[in-house]
């Protein structure tokens, strides 16, 4: 694939689902990936498999929470590998309940990783990318930030935060040539669910999403799309679904 071989990609949430897979593909695609997440002995497998397959990979033990955490994953990006070209904010958590069981901690938690760690990102990226001028922020939404369903108000509202910040951030970095792309997947089959705290929800979803949740790969395929592109093709957003979603 065009234009990925060589790119330094900054990941977070790289420990499992979406972004392991999307570490994978970019890096068996030549370009230089920078991992970050919590479980830093789930990265540093992941990281070894790819240098063994020829790959280039380094990892940081990151919590998006911090946004200490969050510069220093892309400042070593910048130290190690000479520049950041992309900077995928995909770490997440979706743990759904009804608002009248009042799980207030798992809602400031969620705003905290969904949004705020979204932001901590753009602030680590901004300053390097609009130093080189050139630079593609991509931010994970999800169908749930589109529409809003019964039982998911937390989440999806941290997820149309997250296209709402990304649609301004197109809108402001002009002058500095950066790009911006929004992706919005459907069900995928991945770790998310696991952390569902109410029981009884989490065999619900998971029944339905085990139906046709997609495999991680079709997220990184995604990815890979949206950065393939020539410099001046700037793919805003991507939404997609296993097609027997309804
Ligand atoms: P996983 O649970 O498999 O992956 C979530 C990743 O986020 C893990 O690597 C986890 O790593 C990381 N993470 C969670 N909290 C933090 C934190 N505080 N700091 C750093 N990393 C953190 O789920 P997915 O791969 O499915 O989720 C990835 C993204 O995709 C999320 O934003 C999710 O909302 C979104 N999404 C997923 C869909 C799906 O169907 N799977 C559909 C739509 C959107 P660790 O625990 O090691 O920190």
């Amino acid at each position: 694939m065009q234009n990925i071989k060589d790119k330094v990609v900054v990941i977070t949430g790289a420990s499992s689902g979406l972004g392991e897979a999307t570490a994978r593909l970019l890096a068996s695609e030549g370009a230089k990936v920078v991992l970050g997440a919590r479980r830093a002995e789930k990265l540093d497998v992941i990281v070894s498999e790819i240098v063994k397959a020829g790959g280039v990979a380094t990892s940081i033990k990151t919590d998006v929470k911090s946004r200490n955490d969050v510069k220093r994953l892309v400042d070593t990006a910048v130290e190690k590998y000479g520049r950041v070209d992309v900077l995928l904010n995909n770490a997440g958590l979706m743990p759904l309940a009804p608002f009248d069981r009042l799980q207030i901690d798992e809602w400031d938690e969620t705003i905290d990783i969904n949004i705020k760690g979204v932001l901590h990102g753009i602030a680590a990226a901004l300053p390097h990318m609009q130093a080189q001028k050139s630079g593609h922020i991509i931010n994970v939404s999800s169908v749930y930030g589109h529409i809003v369903a019964k039982g998911a108000g937390v989440y999806c509202g941290t997820k149309w935060a997250v296209r709402a910040i990304s649609e301004g951030l197109r809108q402001e970095v002009k002058p500095y040539n950066l790009r911006t792309t929004i992706i919005s997947p459907g069900a995928v089959n991945t770790e998310l669910l696991e952390h569902i705290s109410q029981k009884d929800i989490q065999e619900t979803v998971k029944k339905i999403v085990g139906e046709f949740g997609l495999s991680p790969d079709a997220f990184a395929r995604m990815v890979a799309f949206a950065i393939s592109q020539p410099e001046e093709v700037d793919v805003s957003e991507i939404l997609f679904r296993p097609t027997a979603q309804p």
